[in-house]
């Protein structure tokens, strides 16, 4: 595995950050390449239970450099949070195997609040934001308007660029929304609080990502988030405000040129989707309750959820790229006397196997079929042959409609619940 990216091919919330934590034993850099501490990867092992925001998840593993590049939204405030709690529980974080670019963008105080503001103001059209004020820093980034964390060297520069921004930034909170400006003193105290803590982390991840690639160190690109939220190719403007896909992986990771040799594409044996937007494979009444029960598919709210979707799963698969499959979670649908997919669309009354224009979605059902069902305890399985032939039929199905191998199958949370196939 010389260059590998692992990424969610579905609404996000796969399982990736298990996956990754269970790959990294194979990667000497594991790189974040895009999005916030909007999502979080929930990863088991000798340390404990961890929900991972914004740190790569490679951070549990001795001798593998974790790197937050450029593309990322660095909010200093969920990562001060976040390497306080890891540090407490025994994780060695040190600017030897933690590295924050110093191209990486600072998401700043008012990002979160405009967030708010904003949902707030679209009532029931809202886009389902996760208030982390992710949306707001990328329009900002891309209106050239954030901190390049490098500035924090550079304490004057600092000052008065902030100062400029919270000027301009004042007149949208106070005019546009009606609610209280930022000031300085709030500004100066954000400062010493919370990015000072992460200044020893920065510097120029370019540099060592060209050295790693020289000394031809192996490589794994870790993306948040899924295929269905990226901002080009997912069900805008249900999406989130970056690209989730490996293509983007090389800029967002301050290796521009890096050639990914293997897209590994983590899908979950049935559908789950925080937020709003079209979700046409969705279950209602107690068909989801009882999925939502067995999965645990709950965070903070219920989440929404279906079968598996092949039509929009096979979608993931073809903009990821995808050239392999880790399918997690088959062990939750082990209850099921027939398990149920949504195998294509029905749009204006014909069937479709592709997935239409985002706009058109919320008008599609699906179409099931279903699958005879296991019915027998399936999380000690370590061997594929050890699998009921109802599991390995349901895999093969899988394998059958996305035209790619799947070369894990995860049926645990705890990294050793993993199932390798050849
Ligand atoms: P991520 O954001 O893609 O990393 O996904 P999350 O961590 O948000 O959600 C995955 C959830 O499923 C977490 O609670 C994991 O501990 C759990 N999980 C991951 N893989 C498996 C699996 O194979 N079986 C079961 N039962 N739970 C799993």
């Amino acid at each position: 595995m010389a260059a590998t990216a692992l990424v969610g091919i579905n609404w996000g919330d796969e399982g990736k950050g298990r996956m990754v934590d269970l790959l990294t034993e194979s990667f000497d850099v594991v790189v974040r390449f895009q999005g916030g501490a909007n999502a979080g990867h929930t990863v088991i092992n000798q340390y404990g239970k961890f929900s991972i925001h914004l740190l790569p998840s490679g951070v549990f593993r001795k001798d593998v450099v974790n790197v937050l590049g450029n593309g990322v939204a660095l909010d200093p405030e969920s990562l001060v949070a976040e390497i306080r709690d890891l540090k407490s529980k025994g994780v060695p974080l040190t600017p030897d195997n933690l590295m924050i670019s110093d191209r990486a963008s600072l998401l700043l105080p008012w990002h979160r609040k405009l967030d708010v503001l904003e949902e707030a103001r679209l009532k029931d059209k809202k886009y389902g934001s996760t208030k982390q004020g992710i949306a707001p820093f990328y329009s900002d980034k891309y209106q050239k308007k954030t901190i390049l964390a490098g500035e924090l060297f550079y304490p004057d520069i600092l000052k008065a660029h902030l100062k400029d921004l919270m000027e301009w930034k004042n007149m949208i909170l106070t005019e546009v929304y009606g609610a209280d400006p930022v000031t300085e003193e709030e500004l100066d105290a954000w400062v010493k609080e919370y990015c000072a803590p992460i200044r020893p982390y920065i510097r120029d991840t370019r540099a060592f990502m060209l050295e790693a690639n020289r000394h031809h160190k192996r490589i794994l690109f870790e993306a948040q988030l899924g295929t269905l939220r990226d901002l080009d190719y997912g069900i805008y403007p249900y999406t989130t405000s970056s690209n989730t896909l490996a293509a983007y992986a090389p800029i967002g990771s301050g290796f521009p040129g890096a050639e990914i040799d293997r897209i590994i594409g983590v899908v979950k044996a049935y559908s789950t989707c925080i937020g709003e937007g079209p979700f046409v494979c969705e279950m209602t009444g107690e068909d989801a309750e009882f999925l939502r029960r067995i999965g645990n598919e709950y965070d903070g709210t219920p989440k929404r959820v279906g079968p598996i979707d092949l039509v929009a799963t096979r979608y993931g698969v073809q903009v990821q790229a995808a050239t392999e499959i880790a399918l997690t979670k088959l062990d939750v649908l082990s209850s099921y006397d027939e398990i149920p997919l949504c195998v294509r669309y029905k749009l204006n009354g014909q069937e479709i196997d592709q997935m239409p224009f985002p706009a058109v979605l919320g008008q599609c059902e699906p179409v099931i079929e279903k699958m005879k069902g296991w019915k027998c305890d399936i999380s000690h399985v370590r061997d594929w042959w050890d699998l009921p032939e109802e599991a390995q039929a349901y895999v093969h199905r899988i394998e059958q409609a996305l035209g790619r191998v799947v070369r894990w199958i995860s049926v645990g949370p705890e990294r050793e619940s993993i199932i390798r196939r050849g």
